[in-house]
């Protein structure tokens, strides 16, 4: 049985940034990549599709944002450290 799959073509930059944890203060490094897809369901403000440099400027800008968050490691954004128990 063959089954069919619309694979869009993808826009996809990986992040990376080091720093101390803005919540346990260790030092960590995280990476992260950002992945848009090109279809025609994301479209401009004024409905067209949008292309691949577009696509790209949301890529950019996504990974902005995430560079202009608080850094937080692994471990605490997962929720695993000890100093955090409720008492
Ligand atoms: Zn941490």
């Amino acid at each position: 049985m063959a089954t069919y799959r619309i694979v869009f073509d993808t826009v996809k930059e990986g992040f990376s940034r080091s720093g101390r944890c803005s919540v346990c203060g260790k030092y960590c490094k995280r990476r992260t990549t950002i992945e848009h897809s090109i279809n025609p369901y994301n479209v401009t403000k004024d409905g067209r599709p949008k292309g691949r440099s577009e696509v790209y400027k949301d890529v950019l800008a996504k990974g902005a944002e995430w560079e202009a968050k608080p850094l937080v490691c692994r471990a605490c954004e997962e929720g695993k450290t000890d100093d955090q128990q409720t008492t």
